[in-house]
């Protein structure tokens, strides 16, 4: 680096004012007045030191040697001057050129090997791409020149429409600031598969002054799956695949708070099975399992898309109701309950059991005003259910309100 360095600093004081027929020119004025004024001066000084025509002769032959010897001297220090300056000039070229290949073979295995794509696009609604690297083939299976120049498809027609908008907002938001943005959203892939990628890209300014794109685009579909997953651990219960109990109070809440704002009705169901322990202790915990798993899809099948079911422990099973009021939910309880004693309960072998169900119904806002009260009182209701002998639907007590908000 650095004899390539010191060598353009060489060719630095090379001044672009100075062509070569100017210099060229100067050289040989330099020239032709030296010659003239030693050949004018240099014969009249002779003639003055040595008045002898013998010894006037052979200064004059030295004289002439002089002169030859120093032009000589001079034009090899000029030409070796030029000289060097050219080779140095070829050599710096040399080495520009070879730094120049490396550096596209450095770039060209990087982007080669780029998990994703690299691209280069304008800065306009269709993400018209100009460069893309290989690894677009195996990100979006559309191959680099089928998507420059939206020559088969536009770039942006892969994302999903909901998702463009907000993409265009933060790449605006990001330019304005002139940093880089980061993105996440969804492709349709050419064989009209999805994936899930992560873009991280900056606005760059082009000489005539438009604004381009660089970026890279990397695939997260698996992190994206995982994220899923690890969210349904988080929020859903292993063997019935139905909320669990954290995630069902949340709904409980923000349904309670929805029914607050818009003064509506709101229900809750709490079910329990009845005389489940026996399933378990006649057929074995496995049996046990499908029948609880059964019963879910039969509750998930039976209630409106608005509904949420949830199992709380055990085989306790809430069921949240908006927009639903106090006969409403008697009547849906008991239409669950119904279709529980109506429908044998597989136990995974063949077999089928009979199963009840006892449903404690409580309903915002005459039995309670808050989610705890609301699930004492509905909790309540359903122990009053066991009590009028299972299998059947109790309401919760009116004057229960009082009890549960002091
Ligand atoms: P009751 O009518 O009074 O409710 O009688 P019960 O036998 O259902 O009594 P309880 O509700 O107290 O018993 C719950 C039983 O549910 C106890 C336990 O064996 C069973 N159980 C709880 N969780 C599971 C589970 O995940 N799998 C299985 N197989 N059984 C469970
Ligand atoms: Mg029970
Ligand atoms: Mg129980």
């Amino acid at each position: 680096m650095e004899p390539t360095r010191a060598k353009h600093q060489g060719l630095s004081t090379l001044n672009d004012n100075q062509t070569p027929l100017r210099r060229a020119s100067w050289a040989a004025l330099v020239y032709l007045i030296a010659g003239v004024a030693w050949i004018a001066f240099s014969d009249s000084v002779a003639e003055a030191w040595f008045p002898d025509p013998e010894t006037l002769s052979v200064v004059q032959t030295w004289k002439g040697f002089f002169f030859v010897l120093t032009t000589g001297l001079v034009l090899f220090a000029v030409l070796f001057r030029q000289l060097a300056k050219d080779r140095a000039l070829l050599s710096l070229q040399h080495s520009q050129r070879q730094a120049l290949r490396n550096r596209e073979r450095q770039l060209q295995v990087l982007m080669d090997n780029l998990p994703g794509m690299a691209y280069r696009c304008r800065y306009d609604p269709q993400w018209t791409m100009l460069f893309v690297s290989q690894g677009c083939a195996s990100l979006t299976g559309y191959e680099p020149e089928e998507l420059i120049e939206n020559r088969v498809t536009s770039y942006a027609s892969l994302m999903d429409d909901e998702d463009s908008e907000r993409i265009f907002c933060e790449v605006k938001a990001a330019l304005a600031n002139d940093e880089s943005f980061s993105l996440e959203y969804g492709l349709t892939c050419k064989d009209g598969s999805r994936i899930w990628v992560w873009e991280r890209g900056r606005g760059v300014e082009e000489d005539d002054g438009t604004i381009v794109l660089e970026g890279i685009v990397l695939d997260i579909t698996d992190r994206k799956e995982l994220e899923t997953e690890l969210e349904e651990l988080a929020t859903r219960d292993p063997l019935t695949g139905l909320f669990n109990r954290r995630e069902m109070s949340k709904v409980l809440e923000e349904e309670l708070e929805r029914a607050r704002r818009y003064q509506r009705p709101m229900a809750l169901l709490w079910i329990d099975f009845d005389h489940f322990k026996d399933v378990n202790d006649t057929y074995g915990h496995a049996a046990g399992d499908s029948v609880l798993r059964s019963v879910s899809r039969l509750l998930l099948g039976s209630v409106r898309s608005v509904d949420s079911v949830g199992r709380f422990g055990g085989e306790e099973f809430v069921i949240v109701l908006p927009e639903m009021d106090l006969d409403e939910a008697r009547d849906t309880a008991e239409r669950l309950r119904r279709r529980v004693v109506e429908a044998p309960q597989p136990l995974g072998d063949g077999n089928t059991v009979p199963l009840t169900i006892s449903v404690g119904v409580a309903v915002y806002p005459e039995h309670a005003q808050n989610a705890a009260a609301l699930c004492a009182a509905a909790d309540k209701a359903m122990y009053l259910a066991k009590d009028r002998g299972r299998n059947c639907v109790a309401m919760a007590h009116l004057h229960d309100q009082v009890h549960n908000e002091s």
